[in-house]
């Protein structure tokens, strides 16, 4: 598949590695870079496309931003049980995951994700390829299929 489209966003994320041993083990945040890059199946005859842009940038959208302002945790961390019984808190941004909230399992969730609204919105033509979770400036990690 000689072409490949890439789509990027970012957000202001909080999360807490709760067997970190160091400061990763506290609750931090930090603005998460994220890409996307779509294999191109098919480019359509007519537009010339492999996918309308904008079709994935809603799908990109619609994902990270469910996270962003918002509070990653592991479901069986104290914190996140702490949280949810703030009826104060918006509850939609305190996100439970099966496991650490760690870049890897971000990449992987954001992955998944696309490749349901994929499906379901029946957008033909592309499929997700890899998912970059840039934590910081150096430190990035990907899951791909
Ligand atoms: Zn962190």
């Amino acid at each position: 598949m000689p072409h490949e489209l890439v789509v990027k966003h970012h957000g202001h994320i909080a999360h807490r590695l709760m067997h970190h041993p160091t400061g990763c083990g506290n609750l931090h945040g930090h603005t998460y870079h994220f890409q996307f890059s779509f294999d191109v199946l098919d480019i359509d005859p007519v537009t010339g496309m492999g996918a309308d842009f904008s079709e994935l940038k809603k799908i990109v959208r619609k994902l990270v931003d469910k996270w962003d302002h918002g509070c990653l945790l592991n479901r069986k961390d104290p914190v996140f049980e702490l949280l949810i019984q703030r009826s104060s808190l918006d509850q939609s941004k305190i996100i439970g995951f099966d496991g650490e909230p760690t870049a890897e399992a971000m990449a992987k969730e954001l992955w998944l994700g696309v490749a349901h609204e994929l499906h379901s919105n029946h957008i033909s033509g592309v499929t997700i390829r890899s998912v970059d979770v840039w934590e910081t400036d150096v430190n990035c990690a990907t899951y791909r299929s």
